[in-house]
């Protein structure tokens, strides 16, 4: 008889193949092995957590994030108020008053302009339509689309915790489980977005091909992930933040992700480098192997740093990689 395969099988190829390729640490110290599949180079973490674990950590975990509208009454700080008011010129005008400091609206300006500059991928396709996001965390981008470009949206999240002020404040339709769990209709979207997420699922096979099913034939589908081929991947190895086990699951280069694309029933049209280097958050994360937790002062290093990661961005040193595929005729 022959002894059971204990190699994983690759989500991508099929391939029964890999090997070990980098060691990275979760905050808490704690290993991970990330292997890479011998034949297509799909890099994953194995073994993965088990999807319970996964949906409990988004529930209780990191689930909330910054909100300005949750943070507003209590903003102290020089830093909180600059990114309030950067959420404010990008996703919230009207909904937040300006700041009455002109160093704070100055300094919002110029971020805003930053980022709007360093995000122009997410504008939607012409025309207006029905757009979904999965992993849609607090709204924001579902709310910029819906107020700024009129399209109508809906959104799929994990975190109950990161979705409440997008339910109770922004009055969006967000559906808390999977995409699978959502069950929308055949044919019905004419975009789908998902920024940061595709990294974060158990099987991006079995999820890109509900995508498109979802989508009416010729619909938009842009995504954003972590590229494992960028030359900060290559410096930072195991400390770069992006690598962030264990809710990265897979990592993408063009080559694999073009692959993934293709195989579920996608044309890619276009593809770029995008976003942050995360050279910031890797520094912070050089010996973390020995640490028990990310010190308070290198957290304030990463927020000093956060200037070097937009030139770099603006150098065209980055860290994701963004792709447009429209949904096979
Ligand atoms: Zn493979």
């Amino acid at each position: 008889m022959v002894a059971l395969d204990k190699e994983p099988v690759c989500d991508l190829c099929g391939g029964h193949e890999s090997h070990p390729w980098r060691v990275a640490y979760d905050p808490g110290g704690k290993r991970y092995t990330l292997r890479r599949c011998a034949s297509c180079g799909l890099v994953f973490l194995y073994p993965q957590p088990s999807s319970d674990g996964v949906v409990d950590y988004y529930s209780h975990g990191k689930g909330t994030t910054f909100h300005p509208l949750a943070r507003a009454p209590q903003i102290r700080s020089l830093r909180d108020q600059v990114r309030t008011e950067i959420d404010r010129q990008i996703y919230f005008s009207g909904r937040i008053p300006a700041s009455t400091s002109y160093l704070v609206r100055g300094l919002g300006r110029i971020a805003a302009g930053y980022f709007r500059y360093s995000r122009r991928y997410q504008t939607p396709p012409a025309g207006v339509g029905r757009a979904l996001d999965i992993g849609c965390g607090d709204g924001k981008y579902l709310a910029w689309l819906r107020d700024v470009w009129e399209w109508e949206v809906h959104g799929v999240e994990l975190s109950v915790a990161a979705t409440r002020l997008a339910r109770e404040e922004l009055n969006l339709d967000i559906r808390i489980g999977t995409l699978e769990e959502a069950r929308f209709p055949a044919e019905y979207f004419d975009l789908v977005t998902m920024w940061d997420a595709l990294e974060h699922i158990s099987s991006p096979t079995q999820e890109l091909r509900e995508v498109a099913r979802i989508l009416k034939p010729g619909g938009t589908l842009r995504v954003v992930v972590p590229n494992i081929a960028s030359w900060p991947a290559r410096i930072f190895k195991g400390a770069w933040a992006p690598l962030l086990p264990p809710e990265h699951l897979f990592h993408f280069s063009t080559h694999t992700l073009r692959a993934y694309l293709e195989k579920t029933g996608f044309q890619v049209e276009r593809m770029a480098s995008v976003g942050s280097p995360h050279v910031a958050r890797s520094i912070s994360r050089i010996g973390i192997a020995n640490a028990e937790r990310i010190s308070k002062a290198t957290i304030r290093l990463t927020w000093a740093m956060w200037p070097v990661d937009a030139l770099l961005n603006l150098m065209h040193i980055r860290g994701s990689l963004f792709a447009s595929a429209r949904r096979n005729l």
